[in-house]
């Protein structure tokens, strides 16, 4: 047996015992898991800052404080979320106890990428240990600093069978891959996506995608343009434009390019300083082929800004490239690095236009005063989320479903949308076994009469208070009488 097939064997025959489904234990394993972000938060940021020259600060405010967040929210609710969730009734069935019942999957693979190592991570596994699941939780081998430690610090904190961490690369992956899973969450490009779908699709295993994708930018001329680049600034450059949801690239008018290079340029420097690459905020690419690949990006368009790189410190200087044509190198694929491309829009109408001439994108961001111009984007394009002002922030809202669509992934999580996710909803109809002559309207041999009684008691459906409750079944029991003697019978 494989390292990789012990694992999943310990987690399924861990969740086989039981333990994973009382609520005091979930409880207890992510207070372990909170536990764990107190105790070790230097060793975390240590490893991050290797890999992707996170500060200490950053490694806390963009990994670990959002993860610790969601911790509190699980612990607060799961009492709540694990309840069964009653659900309206037809006449029909208005005697009867009808419920969802969230039940864990099973076993749960979470493969991880290496842009935010610890959020894309460990915030599934909060998830599917609420859910009540085991899983076996597999971190990105780019990352390479974080996996290690990764794999050091759960067997302390958390169940070592439940929850077992494999690390490895593309190899290690497949061999998981090969295992039979009952969900498996990845985060990652949309052409591993295809991949994992595929493997998924022998064992009918249902999965999470969390990808990512060009995610525009639109720039009203009627904005605070200041404001408005300053927060783009920080959405790109954060993370070296590592990011997920960073703006891939901004559309606005030609009349306002000028403006918006001038403005990013400033909060480049107020940011970075006036050289990013002493700043301990700017980040690094992640590795050289990245590096590579980023630099080669460039190549067919204008620097207006930046363009400073250094490949032996995978270094690359917030760029922001101006006069971008739709045909550049930069626009055919996602950028995932420090380059902001900025393309001429004859307005909104265009705008919309080139959005959805393109995949589905996983944020989609809209800068204006204008109110109707937000609603016009929000209403005739789709993407994963939509941000109006602002860069990024919707990640950190447990309230709103995280997730892409079309090309940028499918399924969703964050809070209680990760307990859905990993959970399975399931629909209880729980009836006694009186009351036989209401039942008589579905029984063959079927009638007219029949049918049209069954047309009332399915069609009508009833949400009623208890008061209520108790007045319909008593007509109802008066209604079944009168249909049994007279009708049916
Ligand atoms: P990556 O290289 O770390 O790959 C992700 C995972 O897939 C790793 O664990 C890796 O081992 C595994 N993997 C890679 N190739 C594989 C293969 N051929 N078969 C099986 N497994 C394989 O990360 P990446 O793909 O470079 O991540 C960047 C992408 O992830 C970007 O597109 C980004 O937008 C997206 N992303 C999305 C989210 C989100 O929440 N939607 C978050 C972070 C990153």
């Amino acid at each position: 047996m494989s390292r990789e097939q012990q694992a999943v064997a310990r987690a399924r025959k861990a969740f086989e015992t039981g333990r994973s489904k009382p609520l005091e234990y979930r409880i207890l394993q992510l207070k372990n898991l909170q536990r764990l972000f107190t105790d070790k938060q230097k060793l975390i940021s240590d490893a991050i800052k290797k890999d992707l020259h996170k500060s200490t600060e950053g490694c806390q405010l963009y990994e670990t404080l959002g993860v610790e967040g969601e911790i509190s929210l699980v612990i607060s609710k799961l009492k709540e979320w694990a309840a069964p969730r009653p659900v309206k009734k037809n006449l029909m069935t208005l005697s009867d106890t009808i419920y969802i019942q969230p039940e864990p999957l099973g076993v749960v693979l979470i493969i991880g990428a290496w842009n935010y190592p610890w959020a894309v991570t460990i915030q599934p596994l909060i998830g599917a240990i609420a859910a009540g699941n085991a899983v076996v939780v597999k971190p990105s081998e780019v990352s390479a600093h974080t996996a290690k430690v990764m794999e050091e610090l759960l067997p302390l904190y958390i169940d070592k069978e439940l929850y077992p961490v494999v690390t490895g690369g593309v190899p290690e992956t497949q061999e998981l891959l090969h295992q039979r899973f009952d969900h498996i969450f990845y985060t990652g490009n949309s052409v591993v996506g295809k991949v994992i779908m595929e493997a998924a699709a022998k064992n009918l295993t249902p999965v999470t995608l969390e990808l990512g994708g060009k995610s525009p930018c639109y720039i009203d001329k009627n904005c605070d343009i200041s404001t408005a680049c300053r927060r783009i600034t920080w959405g790109k450059y954060t993370n070296c434009g590592q990011t997920c949801i960073a703006p891939d690239y901004i559309l606005c008018e030609p009349s306002i390019q000028d403006r918006v290079i001038e403005e990013v340029k400033k909060s480049i420097k107020d940011f970075y300083t006036d050289n990013p690459k002493t700043c301990a905020d700017y980040g690094r690419i992640i590795n050289q082929r990245h590096f590579k690949r980023i630099m080669a990006m460039m190549e067919d368009s204008t620097v207006a800004a930046g363009g400073e790189n250094d490949e032996s410190d995978c270094y690359i200087a917030p760029t922001v490239l101006r006069d971008v044509k739709p045909e550049a190198k930069v626009m055919q694929e996602e950028i995932f690095g420090p380059l902001l491309p900025i393309l001429s829009v004859s307005g909104l109408d265009e705008a919309i236009k080139f959005i959805n001439k393109r995949e589905k994108p996983l944020a989609l961001y809209v800068f204006s005063h204008d109110n109707k111009v937000i609603q016009r984007m929000k209403d005739e394009t789709s993407s994963g989320g939509l941000l109006a002002n602002d860069c990024l922030v919707h990640f950190s809202v447990n309230s709103l479903p995280f997730g892409g669509v079309g090309n940028s992934g499918m399924g969703c999580y964050h809070g209680k949308f990760s307990f859905d996710q990993l959970s399975h909803l399931r629909g209880c109809l729980i009836k006694k076994l009186n009351m036989e002559g209401v039942n008589s309207m579905r029984y063959p041999p079927h009638t007219a009469q029949k049918l049209r009684w069954a047309r009332l008691f399915i069609l009508k459906s009833v949400d009623l208070g208890w008061m209520g409750r108790m007045a319909l079944l008593s007509i109802m029991a008066v209604v079944a009488a009168v249909v049994l003697q007279n009708y049916l019978f």
